[in-house]
């Protein structure tokens, strides 16, 4: 399992609500543990992996020894949302880049965990944006799109340069061709929607 990198278009993809949990979407997310942590990220979604399904990974601390803290949240709903805060952003979709990102300082989020359970939190701080991080990305959302254009222009030459890489992967066959993707994608969804 390996992360999707901007302008893959999977990124802009709107996942699909999960109906079956079992055993191949366990693996799938313990998958995801492990490319989250090779990466050294603290959240990962899944379109980022390349399936279109609502489902997200995140462990706050980056720590895969620290596995009370791993939660994985299935068709993630943000209740409310409180305050505002501004800090440091990076994704592991956008390699290299940091940015300011404007968030909610507080969040109450519901989802179904791997056990098919319903679990709510009330969080803020740094778990707080790692979920309206990750819940963007299920909406097909990229991080620079909470950016201000002036921050956008800051990190131009970087995203021009992901730009080129991802034309060379496409290029050298690394990426299918739309089509193709588009049929792995729908092949998924009849699998767990
Ligand atoms: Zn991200």
């Amino acid at each position: 399992m390996k992360v999707l990198t901007y302008p893959h278009p999977i990124l802009k993809y709107r996942c699909k609500p999960i109906q079956k949990i079992n055993k191949e979407l366990r693996d799938i997310a313990a998958e995801m543990f492990e490319a989250m942590y090779s990466d050294e990220g603290v959240g990962l979604a899944a379109n980022q992996v390349g399936l279109p399904l609502q489902m997200f990974v995140m462990n706050s601390t980056g720590d895969s020894e620290k596995k009370e803290e791993e939660r994985v949240f299935i068709n993630p709903v943000i209740l409310k949302k409180k305050g505002k805060t501004t800090d440091d952003e990076g994704c592991l979709s956008f390699p290299g880049i940091r940015a300011d990102v404007l968030r909610s300082e507080y969040v109450d989020i519901e989802g179904i965990d791997l056990n098919g359970e319903v679990q709510r939190f009330q969080w803020s701080g740094f778990p707080a944006k790692i979920v309206q991080h990750e819940t963007d990305h299920l909406n097909g959302i990229g991080f620079i799109e909470r950016l201000t254009e002036t921050a956008i222009l800051n990190i131009k030459e970087e995203l021009e340069e992901l730009q080129v890489n991802f034309e060379g992967d496409c290029n050298l066959g690394f990426i299918p061709p739309v089509e193709e993707l588009f049929r792995q994608i729908k092949e998924i969804e009849d699998r767990f929607c």
